[in-house]
């Protein structure tokens, strides 16, 4: 059965799938049984959704006082760090990153997240046209109604908080679909959403497969949208699934393969060369985000080499439950599988394998991957094109401004890319040039909730995070008042 409940949350109640169909939860920390999980099916997501619509319906939520809505969210937020401790230690076991990253990132941000959109929920003012004085135009947002949210595996409280804490705030029903092969946490979350006063109904888990759970959700006639995080290629199934139904709203956050461009007039190369290997290396890999590209110009490629080299051992994998591992388990055997057949890949089209590149602690019936670095990657090969999701890193050199440009935008993806060098023009003028969602300058890992997170191209449609990702959660209604003042 495992240590921890994997039973569906629908309408305040944990409950078995219908059918009783379940599926086992491991852990790739060592292969352990965690769970025993609800495989949901149509039948339970049209439960889940029929239950979002009629908490929705019944305004127990969507009317209650914006101030209200705040109050219950912040104490969600308060709720998750009241018990960041368990969250985390079930994060790390169910998807094996390191249980120091779990608590000090996916829990503070997952928490800090929901409070952030709490706290703005009585902040947003609408608006009034600037129409002819015979009227009065109300510009209104309204809750869309019941959001779908299906997301991945690679940081599951944080990918689910970006989308139900809007979708929340706004006042929405929510059915949240984790990953199949992280499912734990998310159904955690529901349950002290609940223990903080959000009503029966309004915040509604269905663990299942993609196929499944998932497709149910996506084609529902009753769900008025759909956010995603994950693949390109089921992002796009999306919204061909959404258009075959009816015409939900979809929004989706997809894959990445992002250039870091080091100048060699960079400001501080130790500094460069830290985030260009912890960047890669952070989460196993496994980040949409990691700037999985580096252009290094040739000038200083042997000394930015020499520096990455130092570094690597230190992200040699370690048990990710104890607190000084920094890299952990990669998710599962599938994935292990496709982050060692890149590492193949690599080296059969030559690619030049300078450090790891070979499975680690087999003994511990996990999935270890060490931190992988290739140099002399070429454009074409594919390390250089496809998203690996795993700790490997392809260098690439360069000596040419407007050449490296167009390669780094020259990628199905524009999720992120950054650019290092100390010259303002160069710096300002390279990240106009580049067609990603954010760019970074001179830093790579810093962030906000107060920023918009999202890609251009194949990275998706839409955007997480900020007052902006309102936007998808809420219907623009315009009243168009006419007025006949007597004065
Ligand atoms: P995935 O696309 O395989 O699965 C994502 C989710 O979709 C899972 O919950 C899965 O069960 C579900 N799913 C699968 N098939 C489905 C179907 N036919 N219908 C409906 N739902 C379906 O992705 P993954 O392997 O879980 O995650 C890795 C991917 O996520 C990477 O490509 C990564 O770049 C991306 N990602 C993007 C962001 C971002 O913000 N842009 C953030 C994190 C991860």
């Amino acid at each position: 059965m495992g240590d921890y409940d994997g039973r569906a949350l629908i309408n305040g109640e944990r409950r078995q799938a219908q059918g009783e169909q379940v599926f086992d939860c491991k852990s790739p920390v060592d292969g352990r049984l965690l769970a025993t999980v609800a495989r949901c099916g149509q039948a339970d997501v049209d439960a889940a959704v029929a239950s979002a619509r009629a908490a929705f319906e019944q305004r127990s939520w969507a009317g209650m006082a914006p101030a209200h809505r705040k109050r219950a969210l912040i104490k969600f937020a308060d709720q998750i760090l009241s018990h960041a401790d368990e969250l985390a230690l079930m994060e790390t076991l169910d998807m094996g990153k390191p249980v120091k990253y779990a608590r000090s990132v996916d829990v503070n941000s997952a928490a800090n997240c929901i409070r952030w959109y709490g706290e703005a929920t009585d902040k947003v003012y609408d608006e009034i046209a600037p129409t002819p004085s015979t009227a009065l135009a109300l510009i209104q947002r309204e809750p869309v109604g019941v959001v779908a949210v299906i997301v991945p595996w690679n940081y599951p409280m944080i990918m689910a908080a970006w989308k139900i804490a809007p979708a929340l705030a706004a006042g929405n029903s929510v059915v949240l679909k984790p990953s199949e092969k992280s499912p734990l946490t998310a159904l955690r979350l529901a349950e002290l959403a609940l223990a903080a006063g959000i009503p029966a109904g309004v915040f509604n888990v269905v663990p299942g497969y993609g196929q499944e759970a998932g497709a149910a959700l996506a084609m529902h006639m009753d769900v008025d949208c759909i956010a995603f995080t994950g693949s390109t290629r089921v992002g796009k199934q999306i919204h061909v699934m959404a258009g075959q139904s009816n015409l939900k709203r979809a929004w989706t956050e997809l894959g990445g393969k992002s250039p870091n461009i080091v100048f060699a007039d960079c400001p501080d190369l130790d500094k460069a060369v830290q985030a260009a290997v912890s960047g890669v290396f952070f989460n196993q890999g496994e980040s949409c985000n990691a700037p999985s590209r580096l252009f290094v110009e040739a000038s200083i490629r042997d000394d930015f080499m020499a520096k990455a080299l130092a570094l690597a051992p230190k992200y040699m994998p370690g048990d990710p439950l104890d607190k000084s591992t920094v890299m952990g388990a990669i998710v599962d055997q599938t994935q292990l599988n496709t982050v060692m057949a890149y590492i193949q890949a690599g080296q059969q089209q030559g690619a030049e394998l300078v450090f790891g590149g070979q499975q680690a602690r087999v003994e511990s019936g996990g999935y270890y991957v060490q931190p992988t670095i290739f140099a002399g990657v070429t454009p074409e090969m594919t390390i250089a094109k496809e998203e690996i999701f795993g700790p490997v890193l392809s260098v690439l050199s360069f000596t040419d401004t407007a050449d490296v440009v167009r390669q780094a935008n020259n990628s199905v993806y524009g999720l992120q890319a950054a650019v290092w060098s100390r010259d303002v023009n160069k710096a300002i003028g390279v990240a106009r040039a580049l067609r990603a969602g954010t760019v970074h300058v001179n830093q790579y890992d810093e962030d906000d909730i107060t920023v918009p997170f999202g890609g251009y191209k194949q990275s998706g449609v839409g955007r997480d995070k900020s007052l902006h990702a309102f936007d998808k959660y809420t219907e623009m209604k315009t009243t168009w008042i006419r007025i006949d003042s007597p004065v």
